[in-house]
């Protein structure tokens, strides 16, 4: 039978969201009266999840998981889901609720119109804290603006996306990956559905500051040079200071002024190029541990087993 709606669903120690969220899902995909299957990912669990997830498959063949030897994180899961997905049609939710399933169906709606991804826009969210709202916002924006890629603000990775896409998006084998960043860089026909987003459904956040922090790194060496032109720029800044200053400086000191004297101002002069200098060392670094990653060439994931899809590809 041909699969018409591949659900995704990354799980990270989501035990009392899975019921939850197969009851929900089976809902409103039973709605669209087409093929559908439910791929649960799961992240290197450790709170019974993984046992979770593999009785929902013994009971339910849709329910295909895919699950993981380790944590390799959100955006790997994602894209373990994109490799093991059949439909014509692919969606990613989070496990925890946050995105209502419901919404699928208006992305659904908007796929059969013809756009090939249709990404779901958090209009509101509810019950999160003032400050992650805050550094989400921030981050959204921020990449907006230095990236080249147009990442549609306020987007999660809740969207709809046609076979065409993630076939495209399967030969993308980088390893550090942005996959809202992936799926707007290919193009094809694009638009966004607006949506209030919910408060968790059980559980807490697995995205703590550090982890957005680092994400938030990804997306922005994974589409952008600016943190490199970034050093550029300061190069060129203190240079052009310095032959500024070089004969305000000489003339000062054969008018006989005492002004730059003493220590103080070699000392800030030396201080602030050696910050400017260990920044930009530092910057190089991000983007030159990142070709070494991938030089590695490792796998992006390693799968324990798959239950229901025996006759699916392995990973990576
Ligand atoms: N997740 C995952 N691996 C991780 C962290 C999170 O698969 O290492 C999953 C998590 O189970 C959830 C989704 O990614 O389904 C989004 O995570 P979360 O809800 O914690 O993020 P938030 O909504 O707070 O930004
Ligand atoms: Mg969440």
């Amino acid at each position: 039978m041909k699969i018409t709606y591949s659900i995704i669903a990354p799980i990270y120690n989501e035990l009392d969201n899975l019921s939850e969220l197969h009851r929900r899902l089976h809902e409103v995909m039973d709605a669209t009266r087409q093929p559908w299957e439910l791929i649960l990912v799961d992240d290197g669990s450790t709170d019974g999840s993984t046992e979770k997830i593999r009785e929902l498959a013994r009971v339910d063949k849709r329910v295909r998981p895919v699950i993981f030897a380790r944590n390799f994180g959100h955006q790997i899961a994602i894209t373990a889901g994109w490799d093991y997905a059949r439909g014509a049609a692919v969606v990613i939710i989070d496990a925890d609720l946050q995105d209502p399933p419901e919404v699928i169906l208006d992305l659904a709606k908007k796929w059969k119109e013809g756009y090939e991804v249709v990404y779901a826009v958090r209009a509101e969210r509810e019950g999160e804290s003032w400050f992650k709202k805050f550094t989400a916002s921030m981050f959204y924006r921020i990449i907006y603006r230095i990236t080249d890629v147009k990442i549609p603000v306020d987007t999660g990775d809740f969207r709809l996306m046609d076979r065409k896409v993630v076939d495209v998006l399967k030969q993308m084998p980088e390893r550090h990956r942005f996959p809202r960043g992936m799926s707007a860089w290919v193009g094809f026909k694009q638009i966004g559905v607006e949506y209030k987003r919910a408060a968790r459904h059980s559980g807490v956040t697995k995205y703590p500051f550090r982890k957005m922090l680092k994400l938030a790194l990804n997306a922005i060496t994974s589409f952008s040079y600016f943190p490199l032109q970034v050093a550029t720029f300061f190069g060129f800044f203190s240079a052009g200071i310095s032959i500024l200053a070089i004969p305000i400086v000489i003339y000062m000191r054969i008018m006989g002024s005492g002004a730059f004297f003493g220590q103080a101002t070699t000392l800030i002069a030396v201080l602030f190029l050696g910050g400017v200098q260990l920044i930009s060392l530092g910057i190089l670094g991000e983007y030159i541990g990142r070709l070494y990653d991938e030089a590695k060439g490792r796998p992006l994931y390693i799968v324990r087993d798959a239950p229901n899809s025996s006759d699916q590809n392995e990973g990576g």
